[in-house]
């Protein structure tokens, strides 16, 4: 194994190695077992040997990839030899992020009783420094309020501080956090290992790992623009005036499965899980204007399977550990192939199958050019065959369920603005219009039974059209 090319080491992989193999403890072997990893990724191949050994690494994986624990597996080992407080430090660019990432560390760390804290925005801040107080070993953060702490809350300090780890370092410093992470730089000891993960290998990254990392091995698994062979990819073209039906025919077709459609706005997120949800379907949205609470509610309930369906933004393309997504539907073209890569990567991780349909049409074009030119991949066409008949017979139900949808988003922004936020769950604010929701189901049911009586019955006529944003 050469030190400084663990490439070389991923690309002789084809004798599977164990967790074993790798020098992990029994206890963490177990751990792995515990949660079905059967063999360690390519990822985990590559780096946790090296980690062990107490080097720096940048890792350069695709989401997906078992990342996560390519940095928890070597912490955990680490504090099990030398338990301290404060012990690792990880960085998020989102809050979803961080709680994934703090969820892996405490399924990994079970056996050997690891204590965690998520210090993220849009919490509260005392019962975060309460957490702090309590000397967790491992703390996972988003930078802007972890340096609210480190300023504000008396005690806390990371003077002892063992492991830093910048998780999607590129997302970190697209995201503007590059002043956060250099202020962190200069209260935390040298004297430390630092992980560094990222999808792509920006001239930021670049400038972020020559400021933090000493003498770094560099693992990489994925190339820029590519997708794992796992992942069959489809396009479906058609106009725009027909989108709805063609999302409503495939979430019909795929009835069963776990879905996220992603979308370009939160406006056409909670309109479209109303509209879905008029049409019998199991949504739920995501998105940036739901507050924290209410974006981990909505999460919470696609990752137990309560809801099999989440509209999301990009906001939940990154990072987010969603185990056993079946399909990814791009509703909306992603404005660039680093976007499409995130998405699409939501489904067919570590090694499973799946499958990702972006809807295109006559105005996405161009777009949809420019990713296939990134990937150097050209996708297949969704075999729709003769199904195109029925997929236009939707059009006048799916256009009552949007009409709908209108009425009760304008319900809600009356009702926020009348002050009635939280009193009118009823047809699902809460959280600005649409936010995700429990009790307008009641209503939604209404349409459903009306007419055709199924919830996903066929009919004829109307259809609606809308625009991109
Ligand atoms: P990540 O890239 O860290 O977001 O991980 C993606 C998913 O793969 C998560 O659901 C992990 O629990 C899972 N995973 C990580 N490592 C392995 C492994 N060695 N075998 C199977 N699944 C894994």
């Amino acid at each position: 194994m050469s030190n400084d090319s663990a490439e070389v080491e991923t690309a002789g992989a084809e004798v599977k190695k164990t967790f074993e193999d790798l020098g992990l403890l029994p206890q963490l072997v177990e751990a792995c077992k515990k949660l079905n990893f059967t063999h360690p990724s390519d990822i985990q191949v590559a780096s946790i040997p090296h980690a062990l050994e107490g080097r720096d690494i940048i890792g350069l994986a695709q989401t997906g990839s078992g990342k996560t624990a390519a940095f928890a597996l070597p912490i955990l080992q680490r504090l099990f030899a030398a338990p301290q407080p404060l012990f690792a430090c990880v960085m998020a660019p989102t809050r979803e992020l961080a709680f994934q990432i703090s969820e892996q560390f405490e399924a990994l760390g079970s056996t050997i009783g690891v204590r965690c804290a998520v210090i993220v925005g849009g919490m509260d801040m005392m019962s975060q420094a309460i957490a702090l107080s309590k000397k967790p070993h491992i703390v996972i953060c988003t930078p802007g309020r972890l340096i609210d702490h480190l300023e504000n809350t008396k005690g806390f300090n990371m003077k002892q501080l063992k492991y830093l780890v910048m998780d999607e370092a590129d997302r970190l410093l697209d995201l503007d956090f590059g002043a956060e992470i250099e202020k962190l730089l200069k209260v935390i000891p040298r004297e430390r290992n630092t992980f560094l993960f990222s999808a792509t290998m920006t001239s930021k990254v670049e400038k972020l790992q020559r400021a933090s990392l000493v003498n770094p091995v560099k693992v990489e698994v994925a190339t820029k623009y590519s997708t794992v062979s796992t992942l069959l990819q489809y396009y479906i073209f058609f106009p725009l005036a027909q989108k709805e039906c063609y999302l409503t025919y495939l979430l019909n077709e795929l009835a069963g499965q776990t879905c996220i459609v992603f979308t370009l706005t939160c406006a056409s997120t909670q309109k479209l899980a109303l509209m879905l949800r008029n049409l019998g379907f199991e949504a739920v949205c995501l998105h940036g204007q739901m507050s924290q609470p209410k974006r981990l509610g909505a999460l919470g309930k696609f990752k137990a399977g309560t809801r099999n369906i989440l509209i999301a933004t990009d906001v939940a393309s990154r990072g987010l550990d969603i185990p056993s997504v079946d399909i990814v539907i791009n509703y909306d073209v992603p404005q660039s192939s680093k976007d499409y890569i995130h998405r699409v990567g939501r489904t067919a991780r570590a090694g499973r199958s799946g499958k990702s349909i972006t809807l295109v049409t006559q105005y996405d074009v161009e777009w949809y050019q420019r990713i296939e030119h990134a990937m150097n991949k050209k996708l297949d066409e969704y075999p729709l065959g003769k199904d195109k008949a029925a997929v236009l017979m939707l059009q006048e139900r799916v256009a009552e369920a949007t009409r709908f949808a209108h009425m009760q988003l304008k319900e809600e922004l009356a009702n926020a603005k009348a002050g009635g936020v939280g009193k009118r769950k009823r047809t699902g604010a809460g959280e600005g219009p649409g936010a995700e929701q429990d009790d307008e189901e009641s209503v939604n049911k209404r349409l459903v039974r009306k007419g055709n009586g199924g919830g996903r019955g066929g009919g004829r006529g109307g259809g609606s059209s809308r625009g991109r944003k």
